[in-house]
């Protein structure tokens, strides 16, 4: 449809100062923080649930793909308007932030960073546990639609453990509630569970009930450092399999501990293979009796130094140095793919050794580092997108990675989705039938394939590339 006929289709809606058309506005739209750039035809602004009830009836009736968009943070390519059409750009919608103190419970509208619900929760004396480290700028909604999580998912889990209910435009524009404010639900299908997670393409969430749990009366955090990687997934393994369940657990790899010091020294050791950040959270007697056995575990499996925190300075002295390897590494080159293979836990070791050959392999810049308790390993790739020889050698590491993951029994993505960058994967993972199943929900959902149409999905002719 020609943009003067969909402007003035979204002119019946909204006014004219929340519908963007100019080149540069729709520009800023075209990419996220990942790679490909799809300029839309049209941005529209809603705040409130009609409004986008209306837009996707119309896009429905006239079969122009919609977007929905938060902070635009996702590593997959989640909101990108693939196949052109309308961006709903949801971080202007009305902003919603209860706290039900009685009912444990946050009332939240999509549009709400989720740092301030953590600081809202955390004033009377709650916590919302999921923490991915971009939460200080991207949206509940976002968290919502990517399953989103961070370090604290090994002992909370992640994002989708803590929706009871939520508001949605369906992808045919009927407003519907899912769940609700109880803790149980058993009434039909678990609609919630259905949507947390659906990356934007069965729904536009418009507001979410989030279940709260008491805040940890306190925490100690520790670091250790190993000659040897192996030594240290021995040590997170057997501090899990001693009944302990530390809040988070992290690995850096070397590489990773020398673009830190490189970057911002923070007293690192820099000829350790890796280090591990523990952190344990609960009553203080307990903390301080877990954090000894940790401490016992780790020396067992020949830490070389041991730091424990004594006081929040110290503590977060220790998380700078975990919060500085993205923009520690993000120096080392033009060009960052940040991947997040997730294996069980007790295949760590065997996927980074399977990470260093594929490193090997293809002569490229890799580096780890991760939520080494769950898993999660993000290998990351520092490269020159410019480069197109070197890029071809990303591509072919990238599969490896993935088919090295799934080999292991893991899975694509422990947290940033699929998006477009992931799609040609999902049947190795899935199955033929496996991935079937998803689609025939899809096309249940969205027979028009009107909401983030091109994502999840391989489409016809898609290649395994990285870059589009
Ligand atoms: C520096 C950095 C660090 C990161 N760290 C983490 C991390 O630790 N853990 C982690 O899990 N992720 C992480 N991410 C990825 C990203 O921040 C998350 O995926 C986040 O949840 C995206 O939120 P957003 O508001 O930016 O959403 P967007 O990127 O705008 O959208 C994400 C998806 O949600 C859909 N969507 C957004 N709002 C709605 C809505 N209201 N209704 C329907 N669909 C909607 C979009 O269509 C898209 O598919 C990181 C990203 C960066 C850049």
């Amino acid at each position: 449809m020609e943009q003067e006929q969909l402007y003035k289709l979204m002119q019946s809606i909204f006014p004219e100062k929340r519908i963007l058309t100019d080149l540069a506005d729709r520009y800023s739209y075209s990419f996220d923080a990942s790679f490909g750039e799809y300029l839309p035809d049209i941005v529209v602004q809603p705040s409130n649930k009609e409004e986008i009830s209306k837009v996707i009836k119309l896009a429905n009736e006239y079969k122009i793909p919609v977007y929905p968009r938060g902070s635009a943070t996702s590593l997959s390519g989640g909101s990108l308007a693939v196949k052109g059409g309308i961006v709903l750009d949801m971080s202007q919608y009305k902003k919603k932030l209860i706290i039900d103190r009685e009912n444990l419970l946050a009332i939240v509208s999509p549009s709400v960073i989720t740092a301030d619900i953590h600081k809202q929760a955390e004033n009377v004396g709650l916590f919302y546990p999921s923490d991915p480290s971009s939460s200080h700028v991207s949206t509940i909604g976002g968290n919502l639609l990517e399953n989103s999580s961070g370090p604290k998912g090994l002992k909370y889990g992640t994002t989708k453990e803590y929706v009871i209910g939520l508001e949605v435009v369906t992808p045919t524009g009927e407003i519907i509630r899912t769940g609700g404010k109880t803790v149980k639900n058993v009434t039909g299908y678990d609609l919630t569970r259905l949507i947390v997670g659906s990356e934007g393409t069965l729904g536009v969430v418009t507001e979410a009930i989030l279940r709260l749990i008491p805040k940890p009366q306190a925490r100690k955090t520790l670091l250790a450092s190993f000659n040897r990687l192996i030594d240290s997934g021995h040590a997170i393994t057997n501090i899990l399999s001693a009944g302990i369940l530390p809040s988070a657990m992290e690995l850096m790899d070397n590489a990773c501990i020398r673009a830190v010091e490189n970057y911002e020294p923070s007293g690192l050791p820099i000829d350790a293979e890796a280090i591990v950040i523990i952190e344990i959270d609960g009553h203080m007697a307990a903390i301080e009796e877990e954090i000894k056995k940790c401490e016992e575990i780790c020396r067992l499996h020949h830490a070389i130094e041991i730091k424990v925190a004594t006081n929040e300075k110290e503590r977060d002295s220790i998380w700078k140095a975990r919060k500085m390897v993205s923009p520690a590494i993000t120096q080392m080159g033009p060009t960052k793919i940040s991947e997040d293979a997730t294996v069980p836990r007790s295949q760590i070791p065997k996927m980074m050794e399977k990470l260093y050959e594929i490193r090997e392999k293809y002569e490229l810049n890799l580096v780890v580092f991760g939520h080494a308790g769950d898993g999660n390993l993000h290998p990351n790739i520092i490269t020159d997108q410019r480069n197109k020889e070197e890029m071809k050698r990303v591509e072919d590491a990238v599969s490896e990675i993935f088919e090295a993951a799934v080999e292991l029994g893991g899975t694509l993505s422990g947290e940033h989705g699929i998006g477009t960058l992931k799609a040609p994967y999902m049947e190795m993972e899935l199955g033929k039938d496996g991935l079937l199943m998803m689609k025939k929900i899809k096309e249940a959902w969205d027979p028009n394939d009107i909401l983030n149409p091109g994502k999840i999905f391989p489409q016809p002719g898609q290649s395994k590339v990285v870059l589009s």
